[in-house]
């Protein structure tokens, strides 16, 4: 039985109350996360403040609102009023937002019990969570691997069963690789379909606010949550139809399989099989310009990150340097010492990209390749199918200190980028394992706002597959 729905059924048959299952939670964190590293910080007093609240409710004999009394993380870059924030980044070490993010103002209302913030890739950018201040987050399948990223630690954390589920950002598939590296279900939804407001923003026009669950009916329980217009995000939008008709044709283009890993090869073509097995209709489609999605992401992602990375100088908030000569020694220090090298790296590739001079040759051919992206998946995969169907990540899961270059870390986005870039919902599935038995996913790409569809081929493709992969570690809170 899906978490979410178990939780909630203890709570409400009294078999344990909300302090004592988040007193529970609470200590298998200060058991576990010194080996795992998924929280970068604890709530413990909003988590049992909360579970008092919800204790009342039911002792009143009022019924649970969705998600009420169950314990989940908030990965670090989500603002949380008056608890640190940090981006797992030197640079906002120690600061507390003055506002909460608009999602975690809708749980809030709900009294879902947050455990803590978890750990991530500085400023969610990364894909092993290894950039982290405090170092990455491990892979409870196996410490000796990285959890993913850039959201590694809301990963780590659900599927060790030290939270019910997380919310993570996904600028290029932050949600969805950890949620393939980790066993678990990742959600990237429809662009605009979840609020913005209050994510510390790495590249906006990409960011999106996703679920990391253990299967699709708890993921589906939060995305009912959480996809609610804003009128404070200007990108939100309101989803047409939550329920859309599911359209049972699924595209596969050659291009994905490329270069991918013989185990995530195999795992992924019995998952076309599973899919064909249960009547749907498999399509060949092609999709050539995959070949420029990565250097599309990586010009787009690093302009947008160089700009809203300017407002880190040390005097509006934020790390600051004690010894400086003038205001611009001052900023420099500031901004050399808070940064770590990746993020480093991207602003100055970001800096390069839209000056004067080179503005023309990488940032706009760059939009002018997003808008050719778009259209050729508009065309060839949404004109005839209802879902495109891919590895989620090339590769097996990586192991903690393997040293890849940073050409070949980007390298591993080359599946997931293109939701982005399209604005499209995408969902990670767990397929299978690979020869050191960790999780692999495959990803189902949907069309615009066909985010509950995207859930409903999971939820056939678990029950087909009688849940066998979906990851149940024997560790943190039995639920
Ligand atoms: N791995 C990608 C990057 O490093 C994606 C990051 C993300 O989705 N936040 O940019």
């Amino acid at each position: 039985m899906a978490r979410i729905a178990n939780i909630q059924r203890m709570l409400t048959s009294g078999e344990c109350t909300c302090r004592e299952l988040t007193l529970r939670y609470l200590a298998a964190i200060d058991s576990a996360n010194a080996d795992l590293a998924a929280y970068i910080s604890v709530t413990r007093e909003t988590a049992l403040a909360t579970a008092d609240a919800v204790d009342a409710k039911l002792r009143r004999g009022e019924r649970l609102a969705p998600l009420e009394g169950v314990p989940f993380s908030l990965k670090d870059n989500i603002s949380t009023r008056g608890l640190e924030t940090s981006c797992a980044s030197n640079m906002l070490a120690g600061y507390k937002p003055a506002y909460d993010a608009f999602t975690w103002e809708l749980l809030k209302a709900r009294n879902a019990v947050l455990l803590g913030k978890a750990n991530m890739d500085e400023f969610a950018m990364g894909s092993t969570c290894e950039t982290s201040r405090i170092g990455g987050a491990k892979n409870p399948h196996n410490i000796g691997y990285v959890s993913g990223g850039s959201s590694g630690g809301s990963a780590s954390s659900v599927a060790a069963n030290l939270a019910a589920y997380s919310l993570g950002s996904d600028t290029g598939g932050s949600v969805r690789q950890p949620a393939a590296f980790c066993g678990l279900l990742g959600l990237k939804p429809t662009y605009g379909a979840v609020s913005r407001r209050g994510l510390i923003a790495f590249a906006s026009s990409l960011d999106q606010i996703g679920i990391l669950a253990e299967d699709s009916d708890d993921a589906r329980a939060v995305f009912q949550v959480i996809a609610k217009p804003d009128a404070l995000d200007m990108t939100s939008r309101t989803l047409p139809n939550l329920a859309p008709e599911l359209n049972r044709t699924i595209g596969v283009a050659s291009e994905f399989f490329t270069g991918v890993s013989p185990d995530v090869e195999q795992a992924v073509r019995n998952a076309i099989d599973t899919f064909e097995r249960l009547g749907y209709e498999i399509v060949p489609v092609e999709f050539p310009l995959l070949r420029y999605v990565l250097p599309t992401y990586y010009i787009l992602a690093c302009a947008e990150a160089s700009s809203n990375l300017g407002r880190y100088d040390g005097i509006r908030y934020g790390f600051a340097s004690d010894m400086y000569d003038d205001i611009d020694d001052g900023i420099s220090r500031v901004r050399s010492e808070g940064f770590g090298a990746e993020v480093k790296r991207r602003i100055m590739l970001g800096t390069y990209v839209l000056s004067s001079g080179y503005f023309d040759a990488y940032y706009k051919k760059a939009q002018d390749l997003r808008h050719a992206i778009k259209r050729q998946i508009e065309d060839n995969v949404f004109g005839r199918c209802g879902m495109l169907l891919t590895p989620t990540v090339p590769t097996n899961a990586l192991k903690i200190g393997a040293n890849l270059s940073p050409v070949e870390i980007y390298g591993t986005d080359i599946c997931t980028v293109t939701a982005n870039i399209a604005e499209l919902p995408a969902v990670s599935v767990p397929c299978g394992n690979d020869s050191a038995g960790l999780p692999i996913g495959v990803q189902l790409i949907g069309s615009a706002f066909s985010d509950a569809a995207l859930l409903d081929a999971a939820a056939d493709f678990e029950r087909a597959t009688d849940r066998e992969f979906v990851a149940n570690l024997d560790m943190g809170v039995r639920v």
